[in-house]
């Protein structure tokens, strides 16, 4: 039997091989790897025993912790039947009892599931869809062909999703492999781009988009947007009526709308899913992420009837959606799914009465909003972006004009490996500190992070400041 590799050893290969994903590996290979054996419920455990508050779920996907015992029970059940059997011509028992669910959940009219396996995925599926629906719908309009996203927008890393997205430091490289997209200004209040204050606005921002839909609807075959909040681009919440002024210029204007809440959906900002919010139905909803409580990776497209009709058809008349990843529908990650979906809404819960711990987030969500009020006396502070269970703080360097750090010095990472140092696990976005706990957090865990973070902000003054 091969010996057990020991700690060193391990470090050791991790170096020598793994590439891990938006990693700078020059500076992650020189210094110490925190390596991860084991967790349970909040806490991540490194190979020294050393424990940290899981501050950011796994990276925005765990929803009630870690070994969870009804979870890892719903895989070892299935793990009994089969662990992956393939969904192309052919069904399996837990993706279609998913399906079903989250049919009956999502917002009405979104009846037709499309299975894949990451956030990625669920976009680039939804771009396809929107793509050659307007080939075949039941009036073709082949020049729709383009999409609208928004300025700061991340969708995922498939070269599809990288054209509607825009982050300078992750997507502009690729620009030559992209297809042009229309984009409309970002919802950033703290930094308005149209140079307003958000208390005399009327959401001008979205106007702009309402004149860019008006403008380009006759080649446009879809508006993308992050409901409530830019994730990627620095946690930035949209104003309240944002999104359902979206809806309501594109459906006026005939153009789809693809709702990627691969971050925010599954409860995280409060509702089941975001749109819920405001009353939205999208075309097109993409979940990942928190689907399957950040067990295993799957994904999922939901989208209308009128949508899905129009892929149907004989073999020979080319309307088949031909796309598909190996793991479409994988048995286990369908099961997790279903067994995360009963501990977050309740078993035999409905959309209109949702129970489980989605009914005890209000507390939770309010416990936080109390402690970034606190936060945000401190004198680096900028702003403080709250939807929910997701909250960005804004680091600057000098409150008043908004004076950024320089961005050499990295504050954010600096501040997160303070807090690592006592015991909380944290990811910056640049100079944005990303708060994401596991929504099952218990109220002293979260006190704890909160804690932690504060005097790492406070702190920022004197050592780093
Ligand atoms: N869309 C959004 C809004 C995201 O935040 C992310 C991931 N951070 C993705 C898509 C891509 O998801 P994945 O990393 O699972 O491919």
């Amino acid at each position: 039997m091969a010996m057990t590799p020991s700690r060193e050893q391990l470090e050791q290969w991790d170096r020598e091989h793994v590439w891990h994903p938006f990693t700078p590996m020059q500076t992650y290979t020189n210094e110490r790897p925190t390596i991860i054996e084991r967790a349970r419920g909040c806490i991540l455990v490194d190979l020294d025993g050393r424990e940290y508050i899981d501050g950011v779920s796994s990276l925005w996907c765990n929803v009630h912790g870690h070994q969870v015992p009804e979870l890892d029970q719903a895989i070892r059940e299935q793990l009994d039947q089969v662990a992956h059997s393939t969904l192309l011509g052919l069904g399996n028992v837990p993706s279609i009892r998913l399906a079903r669910k989250l049919a009956e959940l999502a917002p009405p009219g979104l009846t037709h599931v499309f299975f894949s396996d990451d956030g990625a995925t669920a976009v680039e599926v939804a771009l396809k869809l929107a793509f050659q629906y307007w080939r075949q719908c039941s009036k073709p309009q082949p020049q729709k062909s383009k999409f609208l996203a928004i300025h700061r927008a991340y969708h995922g890393d498939t070269l599809g999703d990288v054209s509607v997205g825009d982050l300078e430091r992750f997507h502009h490289l690729f620009s030559p492999l992209l297809f042009p997209t229309v984009r409309a200004p970002s919802p950033y209040c703290y930094r308005c781009p149209l140079g307003l204050e958000r208390a005399r606005c009327q959401i001008d921002c979205v106007e702009a988009l309402v004149s860019l839909v008006r403008e380009h609807h006759e080649t446009l075959a879809a508006v993308i947007v992050e409901p409530l909040m830019q994730a990627a681009a620095g946690m930035i919440a949209a104003p309240d009526g944002y999104l359902r002024r979206i809806r309501e210029v594109t459906k006026e204007l005939n153009v789809l709308l693809i709702a990627d809440e691969v971050a925010v959906g599954m409860g995280r900002t409060g509702t089941l899913f975001a749109c819920d919010r405001e009353n939205v139905v999208p075309d097109f909803l993409c979940l990942a992420k928190g689907l399957t409580g950040g067990y295993l990776p799957l994904a999922a497209t939901l989208t209308t009837d009128e949508v899905y009709r129009s892929f149907l058809g004989r073999p020979d008349e080319g309307r088949t959606f031909y796309h598909g990843h190996t793991y479409t529908g994988n048995a286990l990650g369908a099961a997790v799914a279903l067994a995360n979906l009963d501990l977050l809404v309740g078993a035999d819960a409905s959309r209109e009465r949702p129970g489980g711990l989605l009914a005890t987030l209000p507390d939770k969500i309010n416990r936080l909003q109390s402690h970034l009020k606190r936060m945000a006396q401190l004198p680096h502070v900028g702003d403080i972006r709250q939807q929910g269970m997701v909250a960005g703080i804004e680091l600057v360097q000098r409150k008043e004009g908004k004076v950024p750090f320089p961005p050499e010095r990295r504050v954010g990472s600096e501040l997160c490996r303070h807090a690592r140092d006592r015991g909380v696990f944290l990811r910056p976005l640049g100079d944005v500190i990303v708060i994401f706990p596991p929504l099952a957090i218990e109220n002293s865990l979260l006190d704890q992070l909160c804690e932690v973070v504060y005097n790492c902000l406070r702190e920022l003054n004197s050592p780093l400041g």
